[in-house]
């Protein structure tokens, strides 16, 4: 339920009706906009008399919320969520709201070369996180399964040697003290609905990136944030990658831009796209880029190898550093013209 607020109610006239409402085990969740707040009652909400509440003079409007996901619901934070990530640089890393996140790197960490001049080369063509797997979920047990912890150690010396936030994936909970300086934690999609792991990086301070399941719905996306948020991380990423559909010869997943939109509509959390798993081909990546970009997205994530034909993890869908640069500067341009 949400129990939207005069303009202008003083909060000292907000209070006692919140401690009204916990007192019925009910959870409160405050949203204060600009100038208007917004109650959003999470738990059995059958025990509140509606008719009592509208009839309050602090009160413009109460409405049902039918729909499962409450914590990230766009009824209870009407404004977008704005993700601020903190970095030894300068620049801006913000992500929702009107600020975008450009989110590259390689599939997986592989050295210490690789990792910084793929770094450099993709922070001087204007993206302002740095992505690369350390824990990698591989399809083959026989395939590179990434470095591990020296993978996370090499994203911290990339981070330190270019100021970029670094992005990286956590498959199980018993790593999860390698991440504490990790600024953003990927939730891959084969880990999207693990509500284990969800509920442990619901304790945790660090912002999650969680995609879509390889066949995960909408509403299912959505409730896997829930359980993070409902542990007390507000700080969620939602990544359309790509889901499965008829078609396998000609792409790896079919992305699911309409994803975007709807889900800009549903939640105020931000919302990146993932060209580079959401196609399978590099050739595939730019125009998908500028199509999500066009369609509203908060971030794209594009996998970027110095030499895709050696990558040792999914060299087909990453762009060289030139060819990211290309794409970086159509990018900017599409947000640009259409006042994005
Ligand atoms: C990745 O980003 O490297 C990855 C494994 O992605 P996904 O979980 O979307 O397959
Ligand atoms: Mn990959």
């Amino acid at each position: 339920m949400v129990v939207v607020l005069r303009r202008d109610v003083p909060q000292e006239k907000i209070a006692p009706l919140i401690r009204w409402l916990e007192d019925k085990s009910l959870s409160v969740r405050v949203f204060q906009g600009q100038e208007q707040c917004v109650l959003g009652l999470i738990g059995d909400t059958a025990k509140v008399d509606v008719e009592m509440i509208k009839s309050l003079d602090i009160v413009e409007s109460v409405a049902a919320m039918s729909d499962p996901f409450k914590a990230s619901n766009r009824q209870m934070h009407p404004e977008d969520s704005v993700i601020n990530i903190t970095s030894p640089d300068q620049l801006e890393h913000a992500i929702g709201g009107g600020k975008f996140a450009l989110i590259a790197g390689p599939c997986s960490v592989e050295s210490r070369e690789q990792l910084t001049g793929v770094a450099k080369a993709v922070k001087a063509a204007g993206a302002n996180f740095l992505r690369g797997g350390a824990f990698k979920p591989r399809s083959s047990p026989y395939d590179f399964q990434g470095l591990g912890e020296e993978g996370i150690d090499l994203l911290l010396e990339a981070k330190k040697a270019t100021g970029l936030p670094i992005v990286t994936e956590l498959m199980e909970v018993h790593s999860l003290h390698l991440f504490e300086e990790v600024d953003v934690i990927q939730v891959g999609a084969r880990n999207t609905q693990n509500y284990d792991l969800l509920r442990e990086l619901g304790k945790v301070p660090n912002t999650i990136l969680l995609k879509r399941g390889l066949a995960g719905t909408i509403k299912e996306l959505l409730m896997s944030a829930e359980y993070i948020m409902a542990g007390g991380n507000e700080n969620v990423i939602l990544c359309e990658r790509g889901i499965r559909t008829y078609e396998s010869a000609y792409t790896r997943n079919t992305l699911d831009l309409s994803a975007v939109p709807v889900l800009k509509t549903l939640t105020h959390l931000p919302v990146v796209v993932d060209p580079s798993h959401g196609t399978g081909r590099a050739d595939l990546v730019p125009s998908m880029a500028f199509a999500a970009a066009a369609a509203g997205a908060d971030g794209l994530m594009i996998e970027v190898h110095n030499d895709p034909k050696q990558a040792l993890c999914d060299g087909a869908q990453s762009l060289t550093p030139d060819q990211f640069s290309e794409t970086a500067a159509k990018i900017f341009k599409i947000r640009e013209a259409l006042g994005l």
